[in-house]
């Protein structure tokens, strides 16, 4: 009686040792400094599978993104398109943001016939911070939102190209219809796409207190992390709306590179957290784009 006793209490215990594993992440490997500083999200970047529970998703290792300090002013020309939406515009939803599928595919053929590589956020990182050499021509192209369109045009299309895009997501609207659940954004992030924050409920981070923009910020980015798997290093504002107390908070949460709307193709160590992007918008043509870009 008492052995058996014994053994349920013991049961008891591991599976509650088992959910306190899944509930952080789960662990195992070696910590990296960045990954101490950053307390929880470290552990996600040891996860593997387990922080990614209920799916096969395979958890990627991705680069540590915190800049040494004292980092010396740099800056590099990569111009950072915007996108929203890639659907017809007789579809449901704010058409300016949108852009026609065969428009969007030519933008792309343009850049790639004009000899512009599409490059990863580390590829920036490591331009500004490690002073690396970038490919010819490099440009992000950044996807704002998390539509399903994500997934059923947009990433079909890049990989057509095999160019590479970064896509910031709502965390609070995986639920939501017509919008990219836990699923499809591991699906962006196991094809070698870039996956940001654009926080829990996309507001003006400008109206918040205090705790609601800790939710929005260092909130969102546990909640991105632990669909992914892995740390979150970049992130993008809402409207492209920020001050002084929003910038701070979208630091102390972890973020190391974050995005506003302000036009301009010239990104720096002095203000990595304000850095600009250039809006394209339904109007926009292949070869305006190329010169948005700085010509052909
Ligand atoms: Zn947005």
């Amino acid at each position: 009686m008492f052995s058996s006793m014994r053994l349920v209490s013991l049961l008891a215990v591991a599976a509650a040792l088992a959910l306190a594993g899944a509930g952080c992440g789960g662990g195992g490997g070696a910590a990296t400094t960045s990954d101490a500083a950053h307390g929880a999200s470290g552990k996600h970047s040891q996860a593997g599978a387990s922080g990614a529970a209920g799916s096969d998703h395979a958890a990627r290792r991705v680069p540590v993104l915190v800049a040494p300090p004292n980092a010396p002013a740099r800056s590099a020309q990569v111009p950072v398109l915007t996108y929203h939406r890639v659907a017809p515009l007789n579809a449901v939803g704010i058409t300016d943001l949108k852009v026609e599928p065969s428009t969007f595919v030519a933008e792309l053929a343009a850049l790639h016939a004009g000899g512009y590589h599409t490059i990863h956020q580390w590829q920036l990182f490591d331009a500004l911070y490690k002073h690396r050499t970038l490919p010819s021509k490099p440009v992000i192209i950044s996807v704002d939102d998390g539509y399903i369109d994500d997934v059923t045009r947009i990433l079909p299309a890049l990989q057509r190209f095999h160019m590479v895009a970064t896509f910031f997501v709502i965390t609070g609207r995986m639920s939501e219809p017509g919008f990219l659940d836990a699923n499809q954004i591991r699906q962006l992030d196991s094809a070698g796409m870039d996956v940001g924050d654009h926080t829990a409920h996309h507001v003006d981070l400008r109206q918040l207190d205090a705790t609601q923009l800790q939710t929005e910020t260092a909130g969102s980015r546990r909640v991105l992390e632990r669909v992914l798997g892995h740390p979150v290093y970049f992130f993008a504002y809402p409207f492209g709306a920020f001050d002084d107390q929003v910038v701070g908070a979208v630091h102390a949460a972890g973020f190391t590179m974050a995005y506003t709307t302000a036009g301009g193709t010239t990104e720096t160590t002095t203000s990595p957290l304000t850095m600009p992007r250039v809006h394209v918008g339904r109007a926009e043509t292949p070869s305006g784009l190329l010169s948005l870009l700085g010509g052909a």
